[in-house]
C-alpha cells in the first residue's frame, strides 16, 4: 500500500489571460526589480512579440538590458556570457521570456550569478540545493511564449552538460519564479512544428505524472484535467494558431503538467533526454516519439489508472482507447512516428544504443516510471522508437 504521506508544493503567483503581458512594468514594481535583464532567445529577440514587450518597458522608462545568446538546449557557456552580462548591468533580476530554453537560462542566470561554487553543484540530487546562498538568487518574473514546458511554474532549470552530453536539472526552491504572466497571446506565431512538440510535452509531463507511482491526488487531479485540455484544444491551436481560446487552454496545461510532474516523471523523459542531449532534438518532440512504446511497456502497472483518466476525457475504450488516443493525436499533429523520423540521416550503432541506455536508466527521471526501467527494457524501447514496431 502506498503511504498517506508526501510532501506537496504549489506555484506562484499566475496573472494569466490574453492582454496581461501589458502588465510587466506592474510587475516589476510588486517584485522589486529596477533594473531588470530581460532574457529571451535568438529567434524571438527577431519577432514584433519581444519589440512590443520591450516597448512597454521604455514606456515606463524601466533601464533594462538583453540577453539572447540561449541554444533550444541551453549550454553551460549561454549561461556564463549571461551572469557576465547581468553583473557587467548591475541588474537586479530577470525577465525570462521565451520557451523552455529562455525561461531556464533566464531562471538559471537570476539563480547562478549571486553563486561562487560551479552550478553543476547544484544538481538535483538529494539536498545538493542547500548548498547555495538563497540569499543571493536575484527576483524573476517569467513570461512563457510556448505551451510546454511549464518552466514559468517550476523550481528547475534544464542545462546541457557539453562535455558528458547530459542534460542536467539544476534545482533551488527559490528558482520559482516571483511572478508569471502566462499571456496566450504571446504564443500565436508558434510555428506548428513547436506548437506539436511543445503540446505533447505537456501531455507527457501530465500522463508521466499521472502514472508515477506515490501519494500525490492534488498533482493527478491537475494531471488529468491537464490531459483533457491537450486532447481538446492541441489539435486546435496546430490547426488555427490565431485560435486564443485553444492557445489559452494550451498554456494552461503546460503550466499544470509541470506542476503536476513534481509527483514524478518516467521513462518517456528518460530516454528523451540522452537524445535530446546527443542529437539536439527538440524536447517535446522527442517525448512525443517515445510516449505510445512507453505507454505499452508500462502497460500491466496502469492499465486501470489510464483507463479512469480515459473515462474522465471522454476517450472510449479504456487502456487501449487512450493509446489509440495517443497515436491518433501524434498523426494530427505530423509528429514522426520513429526516431529516423525526427532525425534525418540517423545511424545508431550498438555502442550508441547501448550508451542512451545506460544513460536512461540513470536519468533522475527513470525512478518516477511505474516499471522499472532496467537497460534491457531501456534498449528494448529504444529499438521500438527506432523501428516503430
Ligand atoms: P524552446 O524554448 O527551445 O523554443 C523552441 C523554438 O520556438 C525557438 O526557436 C524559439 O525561438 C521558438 N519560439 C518560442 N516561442 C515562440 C513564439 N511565440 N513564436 C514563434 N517562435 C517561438 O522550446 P520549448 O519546448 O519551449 O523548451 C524546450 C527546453 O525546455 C529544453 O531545453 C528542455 O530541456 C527544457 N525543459 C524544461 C523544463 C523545466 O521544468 N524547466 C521542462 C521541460 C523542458
Amino acid at each position: 500500500m502506498t503511504s498517506l504521506a508526501a510532501k506537496w508544493n504549489y506555484p506562484t503567483t499566475v496573472r494569466f489571460g490574453a492582454g496581461r503581458i501589458s502588465e510587466l512594468p506592474e510587475a516589476l514594481k510588486d517584485t522589486g526589480i529596477e533594473r531588470p535583464l530581460f532574457v529571451t532567445d535568438p529567434g524571438l529577440a527577431r519577432l514584433p512579440v519581444v519589440a512590443s514587450t520591450l516597448k512597454l518597458l521604455d514606456e515606463a522608462r524601466v533601464p533594462y538590458g538583453v540577453f539572447s545568446e540561449v541554444k533550444p538546449n541551453p549550454v553551460e557557456s549561454n549561461l556564463a556570457a549571461g551572469i557576465e552580462l547581468f553583473r557587467a548591468g548591475k541588474h537586479d533580476g530577470v525577465i525570462a521570456f521565451g520557451g523552455g530554453s529562455a525561461l531556464d537560462l533566464g531562471k538559471l542566470i537570476a539563480f547562478q550569478s549571486g553563486q561562487t561554487r560551479p552550478v553543476w553543484d547544484f544538481e538535483d540530487i538529494g539536498d545538493w540545493w542547500t548548498r547555495a546562498d538563497a540569499g543571493a538568487i536575484a527576483p524573476i518574473i517569467a513570461v512563457p511564449t510556448t505551451a510546454g514546458t511549464g518552466s514559468e511554474v517550476g523550481r528547475a532549470g534544464v542545462l546541457t552538460h557539453e562535455a558528458s552530453h547530459t542534460k542536467k536539472v539544476i534545482f533551488h526552491p527559490k528558482m520559482m519564479p516571483a511572478i508569471v504572466i502566462a499571456d496566450p497571446g504571446l504564443s500565436v506565431g508558434m510555428p506548428p512544428f513547436i506548437t506539436a512538440g511543445t503540446g505533447m510535452d505537456a501531455l507527457a509531463h501530465c500522463l508521466e505524472a499521472y502514472c508515477a507511482p506515490g501519494y500525490h491526488p492534488m498533482a493527478d487531479g491537475i494531471a488529468v484535467e491537464g490531459m483533457r485540455l491537450v486532447f481538446e484544444n492541441l489539435p486546435r491551436a496546430f490547426a488555427n494558431g490565431r485560435d486564443l481560446t485553444a492557445r489559452a487552454n494550451m498554456m494552461s496545461a503546460a503550466a499544470m503538467g509541470a506542476t503536476a510532474f513534481q509527483k514524478g516523471l518516467g521513462a518517456i523523459h528518460s530516454l528523451s533526454h540522452p537524445i535530446g542531449a546527443l542529437y539536439d532534438t527538440h524536447h517535446g518532440m522527442t517525448n512525443a516519439v517515445f510516449m505510445p512504446y512507453v505507454l505499452a511497456f508500462n502497460r500491466d502497472a496502469v492499465d486501470e489508472r489510464v483507463a479512469r483518466a480515459a473515462s474522465y476525457i471522454g476517450i472510449k475504450g479504456g487502456f487501449d482507447g487512450f493509446a489509440r488516443a495517443v497515436r491518433k493525436l501524434r498523426k494530427e499533429l505530423n509528429v514522426p512516428d520513429t526516431l529516423p523520423g525526427l532525425i534525418k540521416g540517423l545511424d545508431m550503432d550498438r555502442k550508441r544504443k547501448m550508451l542512451i541506455a545506460d544513460m536512461a536508466v540513470v536519468d533522475p527521471t527513470a525512478g518516477g516510471n511505474p516499471v522499472k526501467l532496467t537497460k534491457k527494457a531501456a534498449l528494448m524501447l529504444l529499438e521500438e522508437a527506432i523501428t516503430g514496431i
